[in-house]
């Protein structure tokens, strides 16, 4: 199955936790020789992060990507995309924002909620404990089924074209400190959740921002892609920059990875 290395479809800009414009990301991104590209900053969502768009800031975003997608006309597509944080309980709020014409969006899960405490599954590793020990009584079984369980919803929300970072629960799993991906439990939570992905015809980042990441491998791990093409699931690359420098990073180096 083609992978099109030339198309970065995961990248954020200042409209949420970037460090660059997007003019400058996209001006980065033609300079390394992309030919499609996507600006996907965070969902604004109804409480505080610090990572998420403000909601006042969503129509200028859209404005400005079409801006830029209007200079780079012909040279490179510019896509206006959303990384849509699916959380259960702010569903409508999601859902008027999903709603929206978007050229791409990416079904990504950070927070898990359980009770009223949300936790984040991808923050630092002080965040990820408190998440494990407290809001899941250090089941870890617990956390990656709520995981997997919050993303198979999103996906069968049916809102999205791409799941983002399908297992970057494993963040700090590394030499299978809390988990191990061979056994049989986490396998049928990984498969169960790709089958849904293909059941809405949706396609499967390969996300090599992670290789900067405690674990160091992508997301989600090679098997999974590997499993994710018997499946016939349609493959993607993002980089998830947050600088210019980080668009295509590794890209090169999947190709190995999977064979
Ligand atoms: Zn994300
Ligand atoms: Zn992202």
């Amino acid at each position: 199955m083609s992978l099109d290395l030339f198309s970065d479809t995961h990248m954020h800009s200042t409209y949420s936790d970037g460090c660059a414009t997007i003019a400058a990301m996209a001006e980065a991104a033609f300079e390394k020789g992309f030919t499609t590209i996507a600006i996907t900053d965070h969902v604004p969502l109804p409480f505080d992060t610090r990572y998420a768009m403000k909601m006042e800031q969503l129509t200028a975003y859209r404005k400005e990507i079409t801006r830029v997608k209007r200079a780079y006309d012909g040279r490179m597509a510019v896509k206006t995309g959303l990384e849509i944080e699916y959380i259960p309980g702010h569903k409508d709020w999601l859902a008027s924002i999903a709603s929206m014409e978007w050229d791409l969006t990416i079904a990504s899960v950070h927070t898990l909620v359980v009770g009223s405490t949300p936790c984040l599954v991808n923050g630092n590793g002080d965040e990820f404990h408190t998440c494990l020990d407290k809001n899941f009584n250090k089941d870890i079984r617990s956390l990656c089924r709520a995981y997997y369980q919050t993303l198979q919803e999103a996906v069968q929300t049916g809102w999205f074209d791409i799941v983002g970072h399908l297992d970057v629960l494993k963040k700090y799993n590394i030499q299978n400190r809390f988990f191990n991906e061979t056994d049989a439990w986490y396998r049928k939570l990984v498969e169960d959740t790709l089958d849904a992905v293909r059941d809405q015809k949706m396609k499967l980042e390969i996300n090599m921002g992670a290789m900067a990441h405690p674990i160091g491998i992508p997301y989600p791990s090679p098997w999974i892609v590997k499993s994710a093409q018997k499946k016939k699931i349609a493959l993607v690359m993002g980089s998830d920059a947050h600088h210019p420098g980080a668009i295509g990073k590794n890209f090169d180096r999947i190709q190995d990875m999977l064979a």
